[in-house]
């Protein structure tokens, strides 16, 4: 049975500003299946359920439910062969099952990387028969990107498996931390939930402000990575804004900002923008909307939160 993806029209970056043309989703779509006019819709004749149109939403209109990734994180990290499989394949051999594996998104390999013990393998030695089979290249392709980014490494890391000959899998695996199992169990739940506090979204808990779940996850994830890993993740997955003259500190741009990443404060009786790389997810929607062309929106780069110089 298809899984159609959730979609949330009031968090589409177009229904905020009619002008924006932001196509990531139907772009990423295989099928046809994405419409983002008169608002964004599925059309469940079409969709096959890959998900790439939820990887590829930076905004959260279209989204996986959190609550699986984070039972699924938690029920990997204690196993020594951990596997991931797809719902699509009954009888596939994994612990864990996705909707497809092409809702594993960067964001989502990234944290199996950082925050799952041992290599997570990715069994796609059904998704040859599939039709949703083209989104093994699509994973590749991101776990390229992880390797370029250094936070997976040749044979180590989250690992594509095509073939039955190479997957590694153990139905049940007992660990030499066997004896600790259940509290294992328990200590890694709860260990999600404090990756992912329920009052989290206080911090941008203003009218319409939303940080999309997988933005979450990438904060979650980044204080665990060590020195280089930490410094090549803030360099190519946050944001930073740059301010032209003619910028006339109109502030309009905080309200139009989905994240709450922009914020208008006064300053010595001045109106001034205050930014926060942590909660941008880079969509640009502040440098389309601005009426005087003030702004630019550009990956920080190798600067760290700290020297961001409007950061909170
Ligand atoms: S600051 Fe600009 S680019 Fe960043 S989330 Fe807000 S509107 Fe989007």
């Amino acid at each position: 049975m298809t899984c159609f993806p959730t979609i949330h029209p009031n968090k589409c970056l177009r229904s905020r500003l009619n002008s924006f043309d932001c196509t990531d989703c139907r772009q990423a779509c295989r099928s046809g299946a994405i419409e983002v006019e008169p608002s964004i819709a599925v059309d469940p004749e079409a969709c096959t359920g890959c998900m790439l149109c939820a990887a590829a939403c930076s905004a959260g209109a279209i989204e996986e439910e959190r609550e699986d990734f984070c039972e699924l994180l938690a029920g990997l990290k204690d196993l020594e062969h951990p596997v991931i499989g797809c719902k699509g394949c009954p009888d596939v051999r994994a612990h864990k099952t996705v909707e497809c594996l092409g809702c594993l998104s960067d964001e989502y390999l990234i944290a199996l990387e950082a925050l799952v013990p041992h290599s997570v393998q990715l069994n796609a030695t059904r998704c040859g028969g599939c039709r949703n089979g083209f989104v093994v290249e699509v994973i590749e392709k991101r776990l390229e990107r992880l390797r370029r980014l250094g936070i997976s490494g040749d044979g180590q890391g989250v690992l594509l498996k095509r073939s039955e000959d190479v997957l590694v899998y153990h139905e049940k695996e007992w660990s030499r931390r066997t004896f600790l199992f259940s509290i294992g169990q328990r200590t890694s739940r709860s260990r999600v939930k404090v990756i992912f506090p329920r009052d989290e979204d206080k911090s941008t808990a203003r009218v319409n402000k939303f940080l999309p779940f997988q933005r979450k996850l990438l904060n979650a994830v980044l204080p665990q990575l060590p020195g280089e890993q930490y410094e090549r993740l803030w360099a190519e997955h946050y944001y930073d804004i740059f301010l032209s003259d003619s910028c006339d500190s109109c502030c309009r741009c905080a309200a139009m900002c989905p994240t709450g990443a922009l914020n208008r404060k006064r300053e010595n009786g001045r109106k001034q923008l205050e930014f926060r790389s942590l909660l941008c997810s880079g969509c640009s929607l502040c440098s389309s909307f601005c009426p005087v062309d003030a702004i630019e929106v550009r990956k920080t780069g190798s600067k760290s939160p700290e020297q961001q110089p409007c950061s909170a």
